[in-house]
């Protein structure tokens, strides 16, 4: 495949400002990378902290986005497993270095010395992007459309806690209904649940971060809630800051029944 010199970016220069189409050299892979043909990029909650300033160290300037679908058009010499001409997804989870305590313990979402595609390294508001294979997901063929980017960071946020619930449970209540509760509730009705969208006021003792998550271990007993709408399946935000909001620790609060009451 003929590959063009320059493409064309969205790139994120200074707080404040709008994103800015730029013409760039077509990044070009390492060894362990590889390069791909930007299909769609997703949209996320994450991408406008960073623009307003919230998320305070980005690579700058920066090419945001993180729930990138695209082919991948050339791999670097090192790269296995993947091919030219493979759909691949892209996350927020762009490396992580395999070392520290949580990559040990099998939590490299919270890895210390992590990149994050759309932050600290270049992401998909362009023609091409280039990203570390082993952070890239192999998609299905039928998988080429843009509504499968969002997968990519809500589908990612929101599939492990639903899959964490009690497969039996016929009622499930979704509380901060964003990106992630919105392709969830399309599963769990799929499943024939019964979901109920819960309020901040509906949770006594809960607490709203600025993600619109509850907070953990302040959701608190659920008196007030009716027996026959639990269990609940809370999203849960990390302990310190938006800094890993994409990488929110899924814990699945399960109520049954009887604790509910
Ligand atoms: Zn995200
Ligand atoms: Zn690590």
């Amino acid at each position: 495949m003929e590959l063009p010199k320059m493409m064309q970016a969205m790139v994120f220069e200074e707080i404040g400002k709008p994103l800015a189409l730029k013409e760039m050299p077509l990044p070009e892979p390492t060894a362990y990378q590889v390069l791909v043909k930007v299909i769609a990029c997703g949209i996320c909650r994450t991408d406008l902290h960073i623009i307003d300033g919230e998320l305070n160290q980005p690579k700058l300037p920066l090419i945001p986005g993180h729930e990138i679908l695209g082919q991948v058009v050339l791999i670097g010499e090192q790269v296995s497993g993947i091919e030219p001409g493979d759909i691949v997804g892209i996350p927020w989870l762009g490396y992580t270095c395999g070392k520290c305590k949580y990559c040990k313990s099998g939590k490299e979402n919270l890895c210390e010395n992590a990149e994050f595609t759309g932050y600290t390294i270049d992401g998909g508001y362009a023609q091409y992007t280039i990203a570390h294979y082993q952070y890239c997901f192999q998609l299905p063929v039928n998988y080429t459309g843009p509504e499968a980017a969002p997968l990519l960071c809500a589908g990612l946020i929101g599939y492990p806690s639903y899959r964490m619930a009690n497969n039996h449970a016929q009622n499930i209540g979704l509380y901060g209904f964003g990106a992630a509760a919105h392709i969830i509730i399309q599963i769990a009705i799929h499943e024939r649940k019964k979901v109920l969208r819960l309020h901040a006021r509906e949770i006594p003792q809960a607490s709203n971060s600025h993600s619109g998550s509850v907070l953990p271990g302040r959701a608190g007993p659920i008196r007030s809630f009716p027996k026959n709408r639990t269990p609940l399946l809370f999203l849960r935000p990390p302990e310190n800051s938006f800094q890993k909001h994409c990488m929110i620790p899924i814990k699945a609060v399960m109520l049954s029944a009887e604790e509910s009451i």
